[in-house]
C-alpha cells in the first residue's frame, strides 16, 4: 500500500510503500478513502509530543470502510462505513477514565501521533475510535467532519447556550465556516466577527444573521449592541484577537476556546469578574460524539468546503494547509 510518512522530526512529507497490515486484537482495519489535512497534524511533524516516534503517518479525519476486523472486536464488522478522528482510544484505567470522560483520558491513542494514521491507502485503528458514517455523506464529506466538524459541534452543544442566544464565531476558516453552519442549524442567533468587509456574504450565506468586519469595527461595543454574546466560540489562532471580544460577553457570557494559538491569552480580571464571565476550552470529543456530527451534518446539510488532493499530492496540500489560505479545509482521496 501506499502512504504519506514522516520519515523523521522536521522532514519533508514523503510517498512510500509498505505492507498492508493485520488487524490485531480489538482493532479494525480500515481501507481508507479520504483523509483531511488539519492543522493539528504539523504536531507531528514538530513533534511536539514527546512519547511520538518515527517514520509516523499523520491523519486524524479519516473516512473509509472496515476491511478486515481483528479478535475481539464487537458490534463492527466488514464493509461498514467508518470515520476515525483526534480521539483514537482511550487507557480505561486512568482517573478520568473510571469517571467515563474518555476525552480527558491521560494516556490518549491519538491517530498519526501515538499510531500511524489516515495519510494511507490502508490503516488499523482501535473500535472504540469508529464512527459510523450515514449514507448520506460521502468519504470527503465526512472526513473534514472527523476534526473540524466535531470539534465545533461539540463545543457549541454543550456550551450552555440555548436556542435563539447569540452565538458569536470568532474567525471565518476551517473550524469557522463549520462553526457558523452549526450555529444557525442549532438554532442560534449566529453572529460572525472576521478581517475584511468581504468575507460578510459567505458569512451570512452560512447561516450568520450578523456580520462584524474586526478591522474597521469595535467588536465588543457591536457585540453589546446586539444585547451581549451568550457564547463566544473562538476558532482563531490569535490569542490577542481574543482579549477585546470579553467585552462583548453578556451577563454569565463565556469564551469559548478551540483554535490553538502559540501565544497565551490575555484578560481583565475585572472584566470577567463584573459579568461572572468565564473562559473555557474544549477538546473534540469521542467517537459517539464524532457519529452525532455526522448524523447532524446528515440531516441538516452542514458541508465542509474543501481542496481535493490526490494521496501523492500530500505534501502540496499540507502546504496549502499551513500557508493559512486554503477555503477551507485540505482533504486527500485515495482513489
Ligand atoms: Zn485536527
Ligand atoms: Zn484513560
Amino acid at each position: 500500500m501506499r502512504v504519506v510518512q514522516f520519515r523523521e522530526k522536521n522532514g519533508p512529507l514523503e510517498l512510500v510503500e509498505r505492507d498492508i497490515p493485520k488487524p490485531g486484537m480489538g482493532t479494525v482495519r480500515i481501507k481508507v478513502e479520504a483523509c483531511g489535512i488539519c492543522h493539528s497534524d504539523v504536531f507531528v511533524k514538530e513533534g511536539a509530543f514527546p512519547e511520538m516516534t518515527y517514520p509516523r503517518v499523520p491523519g486524524h479525519e479519516v473516512a473509509g470502510v472496515i476491511d478486515a476486523v481483528g479478535d475481539r472486536v464487537e458490534g463492527w464488522t466488514v464493509g461498514q462505513r467508518v470515520g476515525v478522528g483526534w480521539y483514537g482510544g482511550h487507557c480505561g484505567h486512568c482517573d478520568s477514565c473510571r469517571r467515563g470522560d474518555f476525552i480527558t483520558c491521560s494516556f490518549p491513542k491519538i491517530p498519526g501521533i501515538t499510531f500511524d494514521g489516515g495519510y494511507a491507502e490502508y490503516m488499523i485503528a482501535p473500535a472504540q475510535a469508529l464512527a459510523m458514517i450515514p449514507n448520506e455523506l460521502s468519504a470527503v464529506e465526512a472526513a473534514p467532519l472527523m476534526c473540524a466538524g466535531i470539534t465545533t459541534f461539540n463545543a457549541l452543544r454543550n456550551s450552555g447556550a440555548r436556542a435563539s442566544d447569540l452565538v458569536c464565531i470568532l474567525g471565518l476558516g476551517g473550524l469557522g465556516h463549520l462553526a457558523t453552519q452549526f450555529a444557525a442549524k442549532m438554532g442560534y442567533n449566529p453572529v460572525v466577527i472576521a478581517r475584511g468587509k468581504d468575507k460578510e456574504p459567505l458569512a451570512k450565506k452560512l447561516g450568520a444573521r450578523h456580520y462584524i468586519d474586526s478591522t474597521s469595527q469595535d467588536c465588543a461595543a457591536e457585540l453589546q449592541k446586539l444585547g451581549g454574546a451568550k457564547v463566544i466560540l473562538s476558532t482563531v489562532t490569535n490569542g490577542k484577537a481574543m482579549t477585546p471580544l470579553i467585552g462583548g460577553l453578556a451577563v454569565n457570557g463565556k469564551l469559548l476556546v478551540v483554535g490553538i494559538g502559540k501565544e497565551p491569552l490575555e484578560v481583565s480580571s475585572l472584566a470577567i469578574i463584573s459579568k461572572r464571565n468565564t473562559i473555557e476550552g474544549w477538546p473534540c470529543g469521542t467517537a459517539a460524539d464524532s457519529q452525532d456530527t455526522l448524523e447532524f451534518c446528515s440531516m441538516t446539510g452542514v458541508r465542509s468546503m474543501n481542496h481535493i488532493y490526490p494521496l501523492e499530492k500530500a505534501s502540496e496540500g499540507f502546504d496549502l494547509m499551513m500557508s493559512g489560505k486554503a477555503k477551507f479545509r485540505v482533504v486527500l482521496k485515495m482513489h
